[in-house]
């Protein structure tokens, strides 16, 4: 089999024309060793891309391409030549790759990509680099530049795994083991067996407080070598935050992601690192395990339909939760449908689009239900809008301070858009809003991915329009951050972490925690247990790090700003979908939520539905 579709592509080509056939990952690459082929080699891997529904790309042999200072000099003489202004030029001379970092993508039209591959003999990776340099892209891609040699042979046999069928059982069982994230909020984790496949869709650490959580991966009859891939649906640590620990176990297979999960996911999880270390407990892995994670990524852009295994099909779309947040459909041999949603949102916000509901198959859906509960209806986003902003007119008016606890993805841009939004238009005075390290550098990941933003988002991009600077956004270096909390001016802070279990937004609550004229503004989920729900709770004093913190502040949540679809939208989004599920698991929400939305299901919709415990085992089979 392996070899079957690599022997008829060769003989597509006279033999002495062609050097080898490899993978990269699902992907045919041919080296060709004769220039006019090299130069065609677009319509030839096209028409045998249809022929053989693969996807191809001809490459030139290494062995003839010229030198690395050449090549390079070549391709910066045609950039500037049209005015393109770019960053980084990398060669991958081994791939006869010449990777692009700009700031212009859409300035390298058909025309110059002509002229680059006539006159290097390699073809172009273009990536878009942040308009205000990230130290995460930076590091991300140099990292994996660095690794090129050895992600060509990682992916080569990924390739071979694609084609080359393990098992001889045909019982086509299929099934999938809930291993996290199932009646509560946190380390969701669930597997697909098939007879041929092991397939993880996401891997994330629990968020409860003192207790830490993690996937129940240790069950009978699942072995983490045997795994053949895992899939991330987007950055947040209780969906990504446990992968790197599967490498430190020494597991070695390929992890499908979007680019900006793959970015966000790598800070998030070294700040996870960090903080875990701060707090003086023992970290679950050790940044070289997040290397490892980065070294075994696969990226996908939205829609792009890949194989996996040899049974197994994915394709990932937009799920509205934050940038590069997939929901993950899945094609089993062609006989079975499941669309696992992860987090997702089904309105439209200022930065990103909402899903789709529009599907060729369709049987199982496996859906969240963080707001499925039976008085989960979150107002209008407007009228959200227009109280939060009074409020923080009032308190600033006041003289007091505000303080927004967030994620450093998702809801942060969506407040910090917003706040300069009511700014420029005069509706809230110019007083300097404060962030910290993390929630700058993945802002400015923003700007480095608008194709996963919102047309709004992504025209004010690619108008060159940096969204997050402006002079009265503040990164405040941590040495400074006493004497800011100190001031009389009003100002606001927006800061990690979002749940208040750490990070720099518990530096600022301590000390303006006890003043009523100040306000602390929910604008996200809180967890069972974390600081912040205590605190929404009506709990009134905190012993934090051995100093005792009276609550005198006010405190309100804004739950229309939400990233998470509330029970209207669940609902709403199941009845659009076509074609409609034949059943349906409820996955990631507390009790009773997820117990509510299984019965509105089931009595609204007319559909099966049924929410899974932790290990359950569940054929699929219909
Ligand atoms: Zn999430």
């Amino acid at each position: 089999m392996m070899n079957d579709i690599k022997t008829q592509i060769l003989s597509e080509f006279k033999e002495s024309d062609v050097e080898k056939v490899v993978f990269e990952a699902a992907k045919i690459i041919v080296y060709v060793t004769n220039k006019e082929i090299f130069l065609n080699g677009f319509e030839i891997g096209k028409n045998l891309a249809q022929k053989y529904k693969k996807r191809i790309e001809i490459r030139l042999s290494p062995k003839i391409l010229e030198n690395e200072e050449k090549i390079i000099e070549k391709c910066e003489e045609i950039l500037n030549k049209y005015k393109i202004k770019y960053k980084n030029i990398f060669l991958e001379r081994h791939r006869s790759i010449i990777v692009i970092d700009t700031y212009q993508p859409e300035k390298i039209d058909e025309g110059v990509i002509r002229e680059i591959r006539e006159k290097t003999f390699c073809n172009i990776v273009i990536k878009r680099s942040p308009l205000k340099s990230s130290r995460i892209i930076d590091i991300v891609r140099s990292y994996l530049h660095k690794k090129s040699k050895y992600r060509v042979s990682f992916l080569n046999k990924v390739g071979e795994r694609i084609v080359t069928r393990k098992s001889t059982l045909k019982r086509g069982n299929y099934r999938i083991i809930f291993l996290g994230g199932t009646r509560e909020v946190g380390r969701s984790c669930i597997l697909l067996k098939t007879d041929e496949s092991s397939v993880l869709l996401d891997c994330g650490v629990g968020m409860d407080v003192g207790t830490e959580k993690y996937p129940a991966i240790n069950i009978e009859d699942f072995n983490i070598l045997d795994l053949d891939a895992a899939i991330i649906t987007h950055a947040h640590l209780d969906h990504i935050g446990f992968i790197p620990y599967l490498f430190r176990l020494g597991w070695k297979g390929p992890v499908y992601l979007t680019e900006p999960t793959r970015d966000i996911g790598s800070l998030s999880m070294l700040d996870y690192v960090k903080i875990s270390k701060m707090q003086g407990k023992k970290s679950l892995y050790e940044a070289k395990d997040i290397k490892e994670f980065l070294k075994h990524t696969y990226t996908l852009g939205y829609r792009e339909v890949t194989d996996i295994t040899p049974d197994i099909k994915i394709c990932l779309y937009d799920a509205g939760h934050v940038i590069g947040s997939s929901m993950v459909h899945i094609n089993i041999e062609n006989k079975h449908n499941i669309l696992y949603t992860g987090d997702f949102k089904y309105i439209p916000t200022k930065l990103l689009n909402k899903p789709k509901t529009l599907f060729q198959r369709l049987e199982t859906l496996i859906i969240e239900s963080t707001y499925g509960g039976n008085n989960d209806y979150h107002p209008p986003r407007e009228e959200t809008e227009k109280m939060f902003i009074k409020d923080i007119k009032d308190v600033l008016k006041d003289n007091g301070k505000v303080l927004i606890p967030v994620l450093s993805v998702g809801r942060a841009q969506d407040i910090l858009l917003t706040l300069i939004e009511n700014i420029e238009n005069g509706e809230l005075p110019r007083v300097n809003i404060y962030t910290e390290g993390i929630l700058w550098e993945t802002s400015m990941i923003h700007t480095a991915y608008p194709e996963f933003l919102s047309d709004y988002v992504r025209t004010m991009i690619l108008g060159g329009e940096n969204l997050f600077e402006k002079e009265y956004i503040v990164k405040v270096n941590p040495k400074e951050r006493d004497q800011i909390i100190e001031s009389k001016e009003p100002y606001i802070v927006v800061s990690t972490s979002g749940m208040m279990q750490g990070g720099p937004i518990l530096e600022y609550f301590k000390r303006l925690a006890n003043d009523e004229r100040n306000l602390l503004a929910f604008v996200s989920y809180q967890a069972q247990g974390t600081l912040g729900r205590r605190i929404l709770d009506g709990e009134k004093s905190f012993i934090i790090d051995s100093e005792k913190i009276e609550v005198k502040i006010k405190y309100k949540k804004y739950d229309g700003f939400s990233g998470h679809a509330d029970r209207r939208e669940i609902l709403g989004y199941i009845k659009h979908l076509k074609p409609k599920p034949k059943q349906i698991f409820v996955v990631h929400g507390e009790h009773p939520k997820y117990f509510e939305l299984v019965n509105s299901i089931r009595i609204k919709l007319n559909i099966e539905a049924y929410a899974p415990k932790l290990g359950d085992s569940l054929l699929l089979n219909l």
